[in-house]
């Protein structure tokens, strides 16, 4: 995020409480959306992952978040300790952001058929796609008068990507898992949509081998010829997470200047 840079500010988001997971600092995707929300009234709560405290304590403070619990999405004690703690603090909740991802290093490289191991593989699926539909369960059950849902996830679902490999399979399980709870979720008035950035400068990103090529292959294979911006991700959440998205539900929403529309370039023409 550029650091001039205001998140719009206004009131779509007042009276609005809800979660944003994946804070780990303040590159991360979630911190992004969760400055954005907090510029437009919302009351946020932050799970973190545990031993995180040190760097997320200071950013709550920044945004007068004031409810935060530790969870390991991988460990069913620690999921229900954290919802707890923030039902006991805001009783119901009106949204709920999932921006949690994890695949081992060693199954970010190379060669997708040899390295992928099934401890790996479920490993990934289990952090990275079960976790949402553990959350949409625990987080819905807490919106009695609707709401909204999103996750994060990337093109690597829908095209082989380098090295994106284990993760890839993860998202596309994401985002059939968006659509599926979409459709459970629809009748009780809570919208479930994901959302698919272009390569962005983040923590997770440098756990890809190669990732840096990922940010320059995004911007100049983008149509707009640019990086995916923090501002342009947060934007699209305010869109799903406010009434502004009433009627957009199950939906896969590209922020990625255009990156997934490409064909060839005019460097490939014959
Ligand atoms: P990040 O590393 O800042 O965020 C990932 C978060 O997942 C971290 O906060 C981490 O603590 C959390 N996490 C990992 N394992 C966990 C566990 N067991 N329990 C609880 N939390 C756990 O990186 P980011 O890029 O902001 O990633 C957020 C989301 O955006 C991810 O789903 C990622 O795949 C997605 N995404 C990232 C990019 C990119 O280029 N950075 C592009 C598209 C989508």
């Amino acid at each position: 995020m550029a650091d001039d840079y205001q998140m719009p500010k206004g009131e779509l988001m007042k009276g609005k409480k809800g979660i944003v997971t994946g804070v780990a600092n303040h590159q991360s995707i979630a911190w992004g959306i969760a400055c954005q929300l907090a510029a437009q009234g919302a009351e946020i709560a932050f799970l973190h992952l545990p031993g995180m405290e040190r760097r997320v304590q200071p950013l709550a403070e920044q945004l007068g978040v004031k409810v935060l619990a530790a969870v390991d999405v991988t460990d069913d004690a620690s999921m229900d300790a954290a919802f707890e703690t923030v039902k006991a603090a805001f009783g119901t909740l009106d949204f709920f952001v999932h921006s949690i991802a994890f695949a081992n290093k060693d199954e970010l490289k190379g060669s997708f058929v040899d390295n992928t191991t099934r401890e790996g593989f479920l490993r990934a699926l289990d952090i990275s796609a079960f976790s949402f539909v553990d959350c949409a369960r625990r987080a819905s059950a807490m919106m009695p008068n609707g709401g909204s849902i999103i996750t994060l996830t990337y093109m690597g679902s829908e095209r082989a990507i380098p090295n994106y490999n284990t993760m890839g399979v993860a998202k596309a399980a994401l985002e059939a898992a968006t659509r599926y709870a979409a459709r459970d979720l629809g009748p009780k008035g809570i919208r479930v949509n994901a959302l698919s950035p272009g390569a962005m400068r983040t923590l997770s990103l440098a756990g890809i081998s190669g990732g840096r090529g990922m940010l320059a292959k995004g911007r100049s294979l983008s149509a707009m010829k640019e990086d995916t911006s923090m501002e342009g991700v947060a934007g699209a959440a305010l869109w799903l997470l406010s009434d502004l998205g009433r009627s957009t539900t199950g939906e896969l929403v590209h922020v990625d200047a255009g990156f997934h529309i490409m064909g060839f370039t005019e460097d490939d023409e014959a």
